[in-house]
């Protein structure tokens, strides 16, 4: 069960961030799907529902999208259901069900750094930038690979291309938790190849990027990418599948995504 002592609305995301640095129990609240799991004592909960964090706006450069907007606004978004092929929609459209989807949110989802999670995995092939009330602009990579911040996260930012991109997962039922899954993305003669839920964290993969870039994508490069992301990432093992098992599906889902990539030119 969760716990909460106190509930604050901050007014502003100064506030937020000053609650956030001053009080060592305080917890930002985002749609508290996970927050909510297992048992949990909040002391100070600081909810973000009265911020103006739940649009997406679109600018001539990128679409931004507040922290707050669920997951469900997201897959019903008409820009963000063609921007970068709809890649974001394929990946956040079978987390669990609509109702589900409907409360969480993306801030929570990517501030959340969860290992298995799918829109990091296609968030980071369409290079998103992450805007910190505390620290600044940051892209998505290295927020991943960094420490981690105590902070208030108030958008995600899609840098507007005219990127070709796809997601692919592996899953045992349709709404479980991936077992392996992948996104890719072609912008101009640029790739981007990344793998998540390995069970560690998403991760780009420079080797199979650097072929594509340097040979060009066709059915048989698609093959090499694949065999390049299995031979230098490592995999381990949890409940949903052995890390072996998944070293053997990775190269299937490259290849799928990137040759979704290749028949959409
Ligand atoms: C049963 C279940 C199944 C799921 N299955 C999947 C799945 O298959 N694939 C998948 O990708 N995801 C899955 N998820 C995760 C889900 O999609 C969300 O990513 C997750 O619930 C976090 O989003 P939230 O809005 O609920 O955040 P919360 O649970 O409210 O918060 C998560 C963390 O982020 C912090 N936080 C929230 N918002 C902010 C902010 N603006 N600034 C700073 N910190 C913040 C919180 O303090 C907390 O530490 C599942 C979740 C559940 C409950």
């Amino acid at each position: 069960m969760l716990e909460i002592e106190n509930i604050i609305f901050p007014e502003s995301l100064g506030d937020a961030l000053a609650t956030v640095e001053t009080d060592p129990g305080a917890v930002v609240l985002g749609g508290c799907g996970y927050l909510r799991l297992g048992s949990r004592k909040i002391a100070t909960a600081v909810d973000l529902s009265k911020l103006g964090l739940d649009t997406i706006t679109e600018t001539e450069h990128s679409y931004e999208i507040g922290a707050m907007v669920s997951l469900r606004t997201l897959e019903t978004d008409s820009c963000i259901n063609v921007f970068a092929s709809g890649a974001l929609v394929r990946a956040v459209e079978n987390i669990v069900g609509i109702q589900l989807r409907t409360c969480v949110t993306l801030g929570g989802s990517v501030a959340g750094r969860y290992p298995f999670s799918d829109p990091i995995t296609a968030l980071l092939a369409i290079d998103a930038q992450l805007v910190f009330q505390g620290a600044g602009r940051i892209s998505l990579q290295d927020y991943l690979t960094g420490k981690g911040l105590r902070d208030i996260l108030v958008k995600i930012i899609l840098p507007k291309d005219e990127r070709v991109a796809a997601f692919t997962s592996m899953r045992k039922s349709t709404t479980d938790y991936a077992v392996l899954n992948c996104a890719v993305a072609r912008v101009g003669t640029d790739f981007r190849v990344v793998v998540g839920s390995r069970p560690s964290r998403a991760i780009r993969v420079e080797a199979a990027e650097k072929h594509l870039a340097a040979n060009g994508l066709t059915r048989e490069t698609a093959e090499q990418a694949g065999l390049l992301a299995a031979e230098n990432l490592s995999f381990g093992d949890n409940p949903r599948g052995s890390g072996e098992y998944r070293r053997k599906i990775c190269p299937v889902l490259v290849k799928r995504a990137l040759i979704e990539v290749l028949d959409a030119a």
